[in-house]
C-alpha cells in the first residue's frame, strides 16, 4: 500500500498499488500558477486505486483549455491540492507527486508542456519531453500499464 497526505496532516489518502506510482512533470503555465512553483509532478493512478483514509477534503472545479473540466481536492485545513480529476479522463485521478510520503523516490518518466518550461530547467537526454501535451496512448503506455481497462 501506497501512502501520502497534506502539509498539515489533517488528511491522509493510500493507493491501491504494490508500487509507488511513475510520475511526470507539466511545465504548462497552468500548473505553474496553480502550484505557485515551476512546475507540477503529477502521478496518474486509477481513481478506484486511491482512498482518503483520514480528515475531510474540499473540492473545486477549474475548466482546462480543452474544453473539459478538472475537479481538484484539497485538505480543508491547510488546502494542500492532494489530486485531481478531469471530465475528459474519467476513471483517472492525477496524484500530487509531492504528497507522496515517498515522494523522494519516483524520477520523472515524462515531461509535457515544455515548450513553457522555466529557462533554468534542465531534462535530462533520456527522458521524453513533449512540447505541449502528450498523446493519451504516449500516458498510458508509461504509467497505466495494465490498469488502464477498467
Ligand atoms: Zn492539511
Ligand atoms: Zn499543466
Amino acid at each position: 500500500m501506497i501512502a501520502g497526505g497534506c502539509r498539515c496532516g489533517a488528511v491522509r489518502y493510500t493507493l491501491a498499488m504494490d508500487d509507488l506510482p511513475a510520475v511526470y512533470c507539466c511545465h504548462c503555465r497552468d500548473c505553474q500558477t496553480g502550484s505557485g512553483s515551476a512546475f507540477a509532478e503529477q502521478a496518474p493512478v486509477r481513481e478506484a486505486a486511491l482512498a482518503i483514509v483520514k480528515g475531510a477534503v474540499v473540492d473545486f472545479t477549474l475548466p482546462t483549455s480543452n474544453g473539459a473540466i478538472s475537479r481538484h481536492f484539497a485538505c480543508g485545513t491547510c488546502h494542500t491540492r492532494l489530486y485531481n480529476v478531469n471530465s475528459g479522463r474519467p476513471g483517472l485521478a492525477i496524484v500530487r507527486a509531492g504528497t507522496l510520503d515517498r515522494s523522494d523516490e519516483p524520477s520523472p518518466r515524462l515531461h509535457i508542456w515544455t515548450s513553457r518550461k522555466q529557462p533554468w530547467i534542465v531534462i535530462a537526454d533520456d527522458v521524453p519531453q513533449w512540447p505541449e501535451s502528450a498523446p493519451m496512448d504516449a500516458f498510458a503506455a508509461l504509467f497505466l500499464p495494465g490498469q488502464a481497462a477498467e
